[in-house]
């Protein structure tokens, strides 16, 4: 029996050499490394300013506090997202307003944010599910320009939206290198963003709220002198992982490749599949082929969503589900949330498995998947 891991990470020689390199220079925190990072990352995302951090998560506390976000604000979420995006509201002690998903693409719904908009409504928080990007024109129209939009793009690196490349328009962008996304360094995270002031000020927040190249200090080029002019945090990054980052970002395309391939064969095997619901791509969108979301007719199959998990992981296949919706979660029920108030990320998450997808995969890892998802589907039809 073939085991196939939901994720594995393509580490090479660049990964290795590029770690080793950072290493042996000596200076292994912040550096010289994340600055090429972060000039190499703008480049590819078409972004004017990139800004590195530990994580997704940290660079999307950063980019609501620049907006400005403050207690008792309102930024609206979709329902079905991973608890980072929402945790990041909550921070400021704002208030979290969750937005219900389209039931074909999972993506927040622009009609639903029109609905939970209200005076207090300071930023929208889209998230591009599985690589496949927000619907960001109808969004902003919501917006009307005047509420910031900060794109949880922990998925989309890359993902095109109308032909650019997500990152290259909007107000902050977040992006994630944790172990499992597009391009890792372990744990990172990245906001990129047009605006001078915001990439400033995040430099600043991102080292206890010290004058943005500090690190200098330690080298010749610095000095030991520098002032603190807010309170800030620990979010930087380190040299290590930029290294990683530097090497990875250099094949995100050809990464991005490796997993279409996988994605057309699942997608040829599925189509038109007595049991299987199609997952909706739109027309002038380009995923980055992050996840692959696979949605049972529950209704028509005697097997239960769970019930497959167990059924492919005893066949030696690993899957995951993105996302438990938060009103899931014990913290959001006693917050407020309702199942019935999300109808759509409940029918979602009753239907929907992520299958493996990565570079590394070969073909007939890809078959095995499919011919066991065929097998157990049109064992448990009804
Ligand atoms: C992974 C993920 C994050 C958090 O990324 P980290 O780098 O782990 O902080 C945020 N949002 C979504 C949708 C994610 O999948």
């Amino acid at each position: 029996m073939m085991q196939i891991p939901f994720h594995r990470a393509h580490i090479t020689d660049d990964e290795i050499n590029g770690v080793v390199d950072s290493l042996r220079k000596g200076w292994i925190t912040m550096g010289e490394k994340t600055v090429e990072f972060e000039k190499e990352f703008a480049a590819y995302t078409g972004g004017k300013h990139a800004v590195a951090m530990n994580s997704c998560t940290a660079s999307l506390h950063l980019a609501l506090k620049v907006i400005g976000i403050k207690e008792g604000d309102e930024v609206i979420v979709p329902a079905m997202t991973f608890a980072a995006t929402s945790e990041t509201v909550l921070y400021f002690n704002a208030k979290p307003v969750f937005a219900d998903v389209c039931p074909d693409t999972h993506l927040i719904l622009p009609e639903e944010i029109e609905k939970k908009k209200t005076s207090k409504t300071r930023a929208i928080m889209p998230v591009h599910y599985a690589g496949q990007p927000a619907d960001l024109e109808e969004i902003r129209s919501v917006s009307g320009g005047s509420i910031p939009i900060i794109e949880d793009a922990a998925h989309a690196l890359p993902s095109y939206y109308r032909g650019k490349i997500i990152g290259s328009e909007g107000d902050i962008i977040c992006f994630s290198f944790y172990a499992t996304k597009t391009v890792t360094t372990g744990e990172g995270g990245m906001a990129v963003t047009a605006n001078e002031d915001w990439a400033e000020r995040m430099r600043r927040l991102r080292l206890h709220g010290i004058s943005s190249d500090a690190w200098k200090r330690y080298t010749g080029a610095g000095t030991w002198k520098y002032d603190v002019t807010e309170v800030g945090y620990k979010y930087n990054t380190t040299d290590l992982n930029a290294a990683l980052g530097l090497a990875q970002l250099m094949k995100a395309d050809d990464m991005r490749w490796a997993r279409e391939r996988i994605a057309d064969r699942y997608n040829r095997a599925f189509k038109e599949f007595d049991g299987i619901l199609p997952y909706r791509i739109k027309d002038d969108r380009v995923t980055s082929w992050h996840l692959y979301p696979l949605r049972l007719d529950i209704d028509n199959l005697t097997i239960s969503r769970d019930e497959f998990i167990e059924e492919m992981k005893s066949r030696g296949i690993a899957t995951s589900v993105h996302f438990i919706p938060l009103h899931h979660f014990t913290y959001y029920r006693n917050f407020g949330m309702r199942a019935e108030d999300f109808p759509n990320a409940e029918w979602i998450f009753d239907r929907v498995v992520s299958l493996p997808i990565y570079p590394d995969m070969n073909e007939a890892e890809a078959d095995y998947v499919i011919e066991n998802v065929i097998d157990i589907v049109k064992k448990r039809r009804r």
